[in-house]
Order: C-alpha cells, then structure tokens, then sequence
C-alpha cells in the first residue's frame, strides 16, 4: 500500500542540487520533502571512507578556480578546500612502441582543490538542517500529475501532493523514468532525450596504501596514458598528508569486463610504471557510473560532452508553472560540474521566492 504525504514543495533527489535547496529553503523557514531513489544521500557525490584511509572520492572530486559560487558557498558552510598534489613531473605512456616517458608538467597552472575531509563533507554538512521526517530515501518517483491545482507525484511507495515539484534529475534520466501528465511538449523532451549527463560513462578507481611509496620531490603520482585500461591517475591523498592513495580514470571502453579482469589489467599496467609495491594496496575500488541506473541510462542518440548542458528551455516552468528544473544539467553555468549544481539550486530557489 502506497503511503499518502502533503508538502508545499517535493524536491527530486538527494544530490548536491537537491539539498542546496532544502537547506536554503530551510534558512528561510519554508518546508521541503526530499524523495531519492538510492538509499544514500549525495547522488553523483560519492566517498568511500575506510578506517586508516583517505576518503576515496568514487565520483566529484575537483574544484576549479573559476567556480567562485560553488567555493562560495562552501566557505559560508566552513568548509576547507585544499590543493590537488600533481608535482612537477608526470609519466605519460603514449603508444606500444615507445616506451613510457617522465614529462615535466607546466608550471602556473590554474590551481584546483579537494574538500578536506572528502567531498561528502558538503554532503553531510547540507543534510544536517534535514528533520528525517522531510527525506524520503529508497523511493523512486515514476510519475507527476497535474491535478485540480496540485501536483499530484507516484513513487514506488508513497503518493504526494505538493504546490510546485522540484525535479533535480540529470534532465535525461527524468526524460525515461518520470511520466507526465498532461505530456510535456516535444520541444522539452526532445532536448531532455538529447542532454548529455555529465561524467556518467566514466570508471573511476581509486587505491589506499600505509606508505605512499610512489612519492618523491618531484613525482607525486600524475599519469597519463594513451593505452589504457587506466587513462589519468593522481595523487589522492588527505589533506594532512597522513593517509595516502591514488585515484583515476579507465578508459569507458573497458565498461565491457568483468570487475575482476578490469583490476587485473589496471595493476599490471600500473604496476609497470610503479613497481611492485603497487599489489600492497590496503584498499581496492572501483565504479562504472554507467550502470548506475539512477544516474545514466543509455542516450538513443550519440550526445557530445556537455550536450545541451545549460539549455534556456529549462529555465522555464510547466504543468501550470508547478514544475520546475534544476540540477547540474540545467544549468547555464559551469554545467554538469557542482558548481553548475549549486548554481541551478540558487536559481529555482530564487523562482519559489518570486
Ligand atoms: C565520476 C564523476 C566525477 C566527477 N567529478 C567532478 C569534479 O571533479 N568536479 C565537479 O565539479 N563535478 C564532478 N562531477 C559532476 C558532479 O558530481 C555533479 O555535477 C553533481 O554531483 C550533480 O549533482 P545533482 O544533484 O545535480 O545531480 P545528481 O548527483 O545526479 O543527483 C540526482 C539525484 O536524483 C536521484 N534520482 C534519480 N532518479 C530518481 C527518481 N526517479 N526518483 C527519485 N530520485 C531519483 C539520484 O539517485 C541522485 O541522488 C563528477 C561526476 C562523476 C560521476
């Protein structure tokens, strides 16, 4: 039997946009409820935290200088940011027939940050001004209604009525899970069909040690490859310097193995460059974004990176202006990154104001 909820606002999902806008809608005193399908908070913000081990960014890691709002925002939640370690030099393994190289990295390059203590600290520190009775995890929205004024929503366990919905879905994703009633027109769902979600192809890896052996004045574990399985890998370890890995990217192609032949090739790659002492790992992990049903689901058409990321149509409101988009995607600034996130939090947060 499916739970009947009434809210002023439902927001969909849990990630960084869904709760930048609970917590300002908070600040403001206004109710939100938050449904979110997976059974953790965070959606593309993921970090695995081992005893004795730096916390393992599986998904948002990076912040760039130009992203002023989201860094912002993150110091009015007293929220550290520290410098990514690259060195000054870097291996490049560039084809078969040339052996692996040491490259010296530019110097000046425009600096780019981690959060202390992971990037789930964001995470964390937005879910605090969450009353548990306002989040409703592990419950999949199928469907959104207009009805008599209301919207009416169909989650897998519950029906909510709600004044305006709040749809954060990468704008794809909601394109083939979330039915609407009256349909949305063609225009919108032709641009949602054809939005590119960002990074949800990739795999990210990431492996902790006791000892950071592959370190020096110089190296600090850059890697680039033209070959693969493993195409990036940087330093990651913790701010303090006391807890150590490396983390990075195998080239999407390789979605197509199994786990186990996937970590065969990237420690007989990796450790061709970084010796043996690379098998000592304390902690192994990996993750195929796109078999994360709750981020990609597969595009019926070839979308280039970024693909209608930012696109006007969904700064507009339908089913009698009560449905609303945000989420990175939506945003026409820095769109797919979490600044792009928390920016289209702000955005419709301003909307619900006016
Ligand atoms: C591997 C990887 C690396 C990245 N690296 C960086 C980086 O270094 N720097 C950077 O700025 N950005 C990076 N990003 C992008 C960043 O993660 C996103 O911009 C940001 O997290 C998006 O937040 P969001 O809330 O808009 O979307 P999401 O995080 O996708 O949140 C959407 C939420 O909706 C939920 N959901 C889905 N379907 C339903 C449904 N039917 N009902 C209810 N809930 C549903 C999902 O579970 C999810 O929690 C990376 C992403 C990935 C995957």
């Amino acid at each position: 039997m499916q739970t009947f909820r009434k809210t002023p606002y439902l927001i969909i999902g849990g990630g960084l946009t869904g709760l930048s806008l609970h917590y300002l809608l908070q600040k403001q005193g206004i109710e939100s409820t938050i449904v979110e399908a997976r059974s953790r908070l965070g959606g593309r913000i993921y970090t695995i935290q081992y005893p004795n081990s730096p916390p393992m960014e599986m998904g948002a890691t990076w912040i760039m200088e130009p992203h002023k709002q989201l860094i912002q925002f993150l110091k009015s939640l007293n929220i550290e940011l520290f410098d990514q370690n690259y060195g000054e030099l870097a291996i490049l393994e560039q084809n078969r027939f040339l052996s692996a190289q040491k490259i010296h990295l530019p110097p000046n390059r425009e600096k780019i940050y981690r959060i202390k203590g992971g990037t789930a600290t964001l995470i964390q520190r937005l879910a605090k001004s969450l009353n548990p009775t306002n989040l409703l995890l592990d419950e999949k929205v199928k469907s959104i209604s207009l009805e008599k004024n209301k919207l009416v929503v169909h989650s897998d366990k519950s029906i909510f009525e709600a004044e305006k919905v709040i749809s954060t879905l990468p704008p794809s994703l909601f394109d083939k899970q979330i039915e609407v009633f009256p349909r949305l027109g063609s225009d919108i769902r032709s641009i949602m069909e054809n939005t590119h979600t960002w990074m949800a192809e990739s795999i990210k890896i990431s492996l902790s040690f006791s000892k950071p052996f592959w370190k020096s004045n110089t190296f600090q574990g850059t890697f680039f490859s033209h070959l693969g399985p493993v195409v990036e890998l940087y330093d990651h370890s913790d701010a303090d310097h006391r807890q150590f890995a490396l983390m990075g990217f195998i080239h999407e192609s390789f979605h197509t193995y199994s786990a186990e032949d996937r970590k065969q090739l990237v420690l007989k790659q990796l450790s061709n460059h970084f010796g043996t002492h690379l098998y000592n790992y304390t902690h192994y992990e990996e993750l195929v974004w796109r078999k994360q049903s709750n981020t990609h689901s597969a595009y019926i058409n070839y979308l280039s990176p970024h693909q209608n990321n930012g696109h006007g149509i969904f700064d507009l409101a339908y089913l009698d202006k009560k449905l609303l988009f945000a989420g990175a995607e939506t945003s026409s600034i820095s769109p797919g990154y979490m600044q792009g996130a928390v920016a289209s939090a702000h955005k419709v947060f301003k909307a619900l104001l006016s």
